[in-house]
């Protein structure tokens, strides 16, 4: 991957936990590392083909000037997402906010914080045994949509599998997804389990009757294994009703 950078963008603004910092326009400082795949520039010598460094720092600016927050936290998160959703060709952003006046009582040249925002593609698989099940897939679906930071690219369609693991005794439908996300993999999880809940979803047996169920099967090439989470999911390897419709969609990842 390429990096357009950006170094000691200033922008006067009004951002501070304390009330005068609200009204009287204070410096940030911002540092950026953009990272895109720009080798059709370099053939070109054409714009075209790379991230125009004016266009971020005038996003930047206007998101800075146009909004008050508490915390510099905030305002980089809401600059790094917002480059990352105005340009897709960036694959992913580091962003870094000084406030070299930052309101306290010692000697300091600057704090500042860092955040960072990766495009990945994710794949899901969805699946529901009980009362409506085509209508909480769709809600699901819609309620995915409607994230900040996901983007439903592909659905499969839906296929009614035989239960698994000898718990749950109704048919299931499933259909896998493929959706681009701004967010890490344990965001994506926490997203999973409020819209389980927003359709109902009780974990009362492993494996048994439920209005929805959304694993994540893949996230990009990451692999991640600890308390929370395991990707590439560990037993979609054995699960026809996973492989089927993700291979529908993604034909490069199933066998
Ligand atoms: P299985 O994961 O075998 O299909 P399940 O989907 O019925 O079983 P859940 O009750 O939905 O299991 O999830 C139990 C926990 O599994 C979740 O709270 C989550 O923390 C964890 N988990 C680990 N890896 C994944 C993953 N790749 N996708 C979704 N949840 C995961
Ligand atoms: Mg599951
Ligand atoms: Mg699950």
């Amino acid at each position: 991957m390429n990096t357009v950078k950006i170094r000691g963008l200033e922008v006067v603004c009004r951002h501070g936990v304390n009330d005068f910092e609200k009204v009287e326009p204070h410096p940030f400082i911002f540092d950026a590392d953009v990272e895109t795949d720009f080798f059709s520039a370099t053939q070109s010598d054409c714009l075209d083909g790379t991230v125009n460094y004016s266009s971020v720092c005038k996003l930047i600016t206007g998101i800075a000037q146009n909004n008050v927050f508490n915390l510099i936290e905030k305002l980089a998160y809401e600059c790094a997402f917002s480059v990352m959703e105005t340009f897709p060709a960036v694959k992913k952003i580091t962003l870094t906010v000084w406030k070299p006046e930052a309101p306290m009582k010692c000697r300091f040249e600057k704090v500042g914080v860092t955040f960072s925002v990766e495009r990945e593609t994710a794949y899901l698989s969805l699946g529901s045994s009980m009362g409506d099940r085509q209508g909480y897939i769709d809600k699901a679906l819609k309620l995915l949509s409607k994230e900040r930071g996901i983007t439903v690219l592909k659905v499969s369609d839906c296929i009614e599998t035989a239960p698994y693991g000898g718990v749950a005794q109704n048919g299931f439908l499933n259909c896998a997804a493929a959706v681009s996300v701004l967010l890490t993999p344990h965001n994506l999880l926490d997203v999973i389990h409020k819209i389980e809940s927003a359709c109902e979803r009780e974990r009362k047996e492993r494996w048994g009757d439920r209005t929805l169920d959304i694993d994540i099967v893949f996230f990009g090439d990451k692999k991640v294994c600890d308390e929370r989470l395991t990707i590439p999911h560990p037993d979609w390897q054995n699960r026809d009703f996973v492989k089927i419709p993700l291979k529908s969609i993604a034909p490069h990842l199933v066998k």
